[in-house]
């Protein structure tokens, strides 16, 4: 009954394992680089994707997946700061909230802004995702927001960010 499901892994794995970024085309927005270059800009086109999914207009948005979203481009973005400057590598983020706790011990972030952003996520980025918390637009909206500022902050924090974020000038929710 399964054997679908495993042909089609099987397949999924092939694909990744011999995937030729030359031979197939990769997401905009996301070019080859230094570790820093590509958690920057996968940061911003997880913003992008947020954005995207907030859906705004007349049909009702993807809220669970814009709030996912969000916190993974903070994620992403607090990141490629740490690597950039402080030298941080990518194996030094061994659980999600490393990127907040050591944003705060850095002093890329005050120690208060590190805590309410991991308070944040342990309260409700894992209620949502991994239980049964359900945000609402308002909710999706304000993390939106939120992950929005955290990035264009950084974003224009340092001249080597021009150019490797690809978020449009000024953006915002
Ligand atoms: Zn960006």
């Amino acid at each position: 009954m399964t054997r679908d499901l495993l042909r089609l892994a099987q397949e999924a794995y092939e694909a990744l394992a011999e995937a030729d970024p030359a031979a197939d085309p990769s997401e905009p927005g996301i070019a080859p680089g230094l570790a820093w270059q590509v958690h920057l800009q996968k940061g911003c086109r997880f913003l992008a994707a947020a954005r995207h999914c907030l859906m705004k207009g007349p049909r009702p948005g993807f809220y669970t997946g814009a709030m996912e979203l969000a916190f993974c481009s903070m994620e992403r973005t607090l990141q490629a700061h740490l690597m950039h400057r402080e030298g941080y590598r990518g194996e030094d983020f061994r659980a999600h909230l490393v990127a907040f706790r050591e944003s705060g011990t850095r002093g890329i972030l005050e120690p208060d802004v590190a805590r309410a952003l991991e308070d944040l996520w342990v309260d409700f980025r894992n209620e949502n995702y991994y239980r049964e918390g359900i945000p609402g637009r308002s909710s999706a909206d304000r993390i939106v927001a939120l992950a929005s500022e955290l990035h264009l902050l950084v974003a224009r924090s340092r001249p080597a960010y021009r150019g490797v974020c690809s978020c449009p000038k000024g953006a915002r929710v």
